[in-house]
């Protein structure tokens, strides 16, 4: 293809890792690259997203800065300050923390930020549009590599071409499939109910993860508001067979349960939105790219959200991969070409691999009530309070903060 030729990028998937990619890419290259993000959700703004709000670790809150939307977020974003971890039985009279993380990514830059969704996809949209990303409301339903550019096809029936299709549809997206990549992956016998609490007393920027037999309690501090001046996000993992009996009593009854779980540390409790049951499952895809494909997000890997690292992954994914297409086409090169894939994908594959184990054995060793094996990981939660360097560990692994990682995740320009 002639070098002076206008490229163009599809990103078929508007969650956050897809806008995140399509707005990075978009600011960095101008009219020299056209980018167009596919999805039939865009149809509906961004209601689907209320109620929903992440933990967004430092080094996806740098790549936010870094694309000038963290301010009109920011508003939305509760830094958490300081996690504790509690392991019990439900009858447990007291739940005593046996590991606190106090400690900032860098020093007064705390380690991750609760995020409300809907105001952050917002934020995404209202730049990418003003950056010039083509949003478009329709589906992708066929792709085709033909030489240097791929044919997709989309549900309106019409046709676009472009050097480079990011599959960004979601764990059980139809393009990966579609490009013949395998998927390697699980579910578990597990649901993620995930509600927004109000609650009396200030939460300081706390969060707690109570490992209880069935699974994590997590409760996430969220920016002050609501009926009680004061809000939190849970995010309860429960046996998928019990979460109908769990749920199905109406909103009083929901929130006897959430309020047996959740202590009564922070006074009186009222819902706020939800609860909404999400079932849990591991996934990874055997490959993250195909011919002029690359898989992003969910569509890529799915991980337990015991940790709060799946959206963070996928931030990840879009720093790695726009700098992959970023650095071929200030040389001229395409940003399809394998090489470009290649780099894209040694990148990403180790750390995703990694994580997944590690939220796959977080949640086998908690998601138990057997006696020895209780005795031995709040041992292993004792150790790991007592040893500041291993706990630096895994703070810089929650935030994503690698030395040699994605440059948008280090804060610096693509
Ligand atoms: C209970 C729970 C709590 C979680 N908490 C956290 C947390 O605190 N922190 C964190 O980092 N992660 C968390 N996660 C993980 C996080 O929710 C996901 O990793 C993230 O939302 C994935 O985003 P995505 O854009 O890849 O996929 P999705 O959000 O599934 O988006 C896929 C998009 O693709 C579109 N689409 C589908 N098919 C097509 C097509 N053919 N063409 C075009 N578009 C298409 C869909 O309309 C959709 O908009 C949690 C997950 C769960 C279940």
């Amino acid at each position: 293809m002639d070098g002076s030729r206008q490229r163009r990028v599809v990103v078929a998937g508007a969650g956050i890792p897809g806008l995140s990619l399509a707005l990075a890419l978009k600011q960095a290259h101008g009219p020299a690259l056209a980018v167009t993000v596919c999805d039939p959700g865009l149809a509906s703004g961004t209601a689907r997203h209320r109620g929903r709000a992440y933990a967004v670790a430092a080094g996806g809150r740098r790549m936010f800065e870094r694309l000038g939307i963290w301010d009109g977020v920011s508003a939305a974003a509760e830094p958490i300050r300081d996690m504790a971890v509690s392991d019990s039985r439900l009858t447990d009279p007291v739940r005593p923390v046996f590991l606190t993380f106090a400690q900032d990514a860098k020093a007064g830059e705390p380690f991750a930020h609760m995020v409300e969704a809907e105001p952050l996809v917002a934020a995404l949209l209202a730049a990418c549009a003003a950056a010039g990303v083509a949003l478009d409301p329709v589906g992708i339903t066929a792709a085709d590599p033909v030489g240097e550019t791929i044919d997709l096809v989309r549900t309106d029936g019409t046709s676009l071409s472009a050097s480079l299709l990011v599959a960004a549809d979601g764990a059980r997206s139809r393009l990966r499939e579609a490009a013949g990549i395998g998927w390697v992956g699980w579910s578990y016998p597990q649901s993620g109910i995930v509600a927004t609490v109000g609650h009396e007393h200030p939460h300081g920027g706390r969060a707690y993860e109570h490992f209880l037999p069935s699974g994590p309690f997590a409760i996430l501090p969220l920016v002050d508001g609501g009926a009680l001046g004061h809000r939190s996000s849970i995010v309860w993992t429960e046996r998928t067979a019990d979460v109908a009996a769990l749920l199905g009593g109406g909103p009083d009854e929901t929130l006897a349960e959430i309020e047996r779980r959740f202590g009564h540390g922070l006074g009186r409790l009222v819902l706020e939105a939800g609860p909404s049951a999400h079932p849990l499952a591991f996934g990874l895809a055997r490959r993250f790219r195909a011919e002029r494909l690359a898989l992003l997000g969910d569509a890529a890997h799915v991980i337990h959200p015991i940790a709060g690292q799946g959206l963070n992954l996928g931030l990840a994914g879009a720093a790695s991969l726009a700098e992959a297409v970023t650095d071929a086409l200030r040389l001229g090169l395409d940003p399809g070409a394998p090489d470009v894939l290649r780099a894209y994908e040694r990148d990403r594959r180790f750390e995703t691999l990694a994580m997944g184990a590690m939220t796959d054995g977080l949640n086998r060793l908690f998601s138990t009530d057997a006696l020895p094996v209780r005795l031995a990981r709040d041992l292993g939660l004792g150790l790991v309070d007592r040893l500041p360097g291993l706990k630096r560990l895994f703070i810089g692994q929650a935030s994503a903060l690698r030395g040699d990682g994605p440059r948008l995740l280090r804060g610096q320009d693509l």
